[in-house]
């Protein structure tokens, strides 16, 4: 099929389209790497009035350490932040987690802001920005406001950015001494989006747990945290009867939705392997 017809306009800088969000809002779609945006609208799922391409915007750009957080700009390409020195360094949990994403053409051109601002429940991406706690940074022609991932995604493809503005960036924290990450997920093909994932951030010592935040894809409407087996795994050492404990924990506070292949009862059993797996990686990565 073909896309709809629309106005198309090169944006020239920031704020040129700030001007046009806050005009046209609803009815007009930033185009980014095009990867998300190009199928909905060749399939006719979106058909905005006026597509404005943010390529030219190189302050969107680029992976810097900045006021003690690593910052990637929302037109940062998902190859670049795989190959990045200063992704492996401060942020390894997200250098992990780009091989996942799609294929090499793909991950060519798509971008963390497209993904981040599209929000869908099975992306890597916004499963890793929560694991670090991370926060996004959204401008309008009304200024920048910061918002932690925590209170970011709101449900299916459904985000706190409003319609007047853009993603400019994430922030996210930079790693520390006893800081481990992991990340990993089950497709039925690599470069499939995941049927379940998990990326996970804690500090250990003496093999025992604190911070942990482990953040689910594909298990819901949007990237979840489990808090009630987070706390379960931190309260002392791991156990035998802690991690059946923890799995009992995820089992009761996920309610993920079946999809074509995979019952919701399967979707859970993936999880505590999944969780399973990352606390063996996590504590096994300090010896
Ligand atoms: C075959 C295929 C397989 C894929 N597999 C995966 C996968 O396994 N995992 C995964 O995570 N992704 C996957 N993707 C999606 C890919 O990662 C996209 O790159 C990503 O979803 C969107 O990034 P983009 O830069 O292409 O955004 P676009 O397609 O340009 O835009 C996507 C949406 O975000 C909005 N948007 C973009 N940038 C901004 C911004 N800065 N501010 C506000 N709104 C913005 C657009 O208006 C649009 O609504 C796949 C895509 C394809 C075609």
């Amino acid at each position: 099929m073909k896309s709809p017809a629309f106005d198309y306009i090169r944006a020239t800088s920031p704020q040129h389209v700030f001007e046009l969000l806050a005009r046209h809002g609803d009815a007009m779609r930033v185009l980014a790497g095009g990867q998300t945006l190009l199928a909905t609208l060749n399939m006719r799922l979106s058909s905005p009035e006026l597509v404005v391409d943010i390529g030219a915007l190189d302050s969107l750009r680029g992976i810097a350490v900045q006021g003690g957080s690593l910052r990637i700009g929302a037109l940062t390409r998902h190859v670049e932040i795989e190959e990045s020195p200063l992704v492996a360094q401060h942020a390894p949990l997200l250098a992990m987690a780009a091989p996942h994403i799609a294929h090499r053409a793909i991950r060519n051109l798509g971008t963390i802001g497209g993904t981040l601002a599209y929000a869908d429940p099975a992306a890597e991406w916004p499963a890793c920005v929560l694991a670090l706690g991370g926060t996004l940074v959204l401008q309008s022609s009304g200024g920048e406001r910061r918002v932690a991932a925590d209170d970011y995604f709101l449900g299916l493809y459904s985000t706190a950015r409003q319609d007047d503005e853009l993603l400019a960036a994430v922030e996210l924290p930079l790693i520390v001494a006893d800081e481990r990450h992991h990340f990993d997920e089950l497709a039925r093909r690599h470069g499939d989006y995941a049927v379940a994932g998990l990326a996970a951030r804690a500090r250990v010592a003496g093999g025992v747990l604190s911070g942990l935040r482990l953040a689910f894809l594909s298990l819901g409407d949007r990237p979840l945290r489990a808090p009630a087996a987070e706390a379960v795994l931190m309260a002392g050492p791991l156990t035998d009867a802690r991690l059946a404990e923890a799995d009992a924990a995820l089992r009761a506070e996920l309610d993920p939705f079946a999809d074509l292949t995979h019952s919701a009862a399967a979707k859970k059993q993936l999880a505590a392997t999944l969780m399973r797996r990352a606390v063996k990686a996590l504590t096994s990565e300090t010896t």
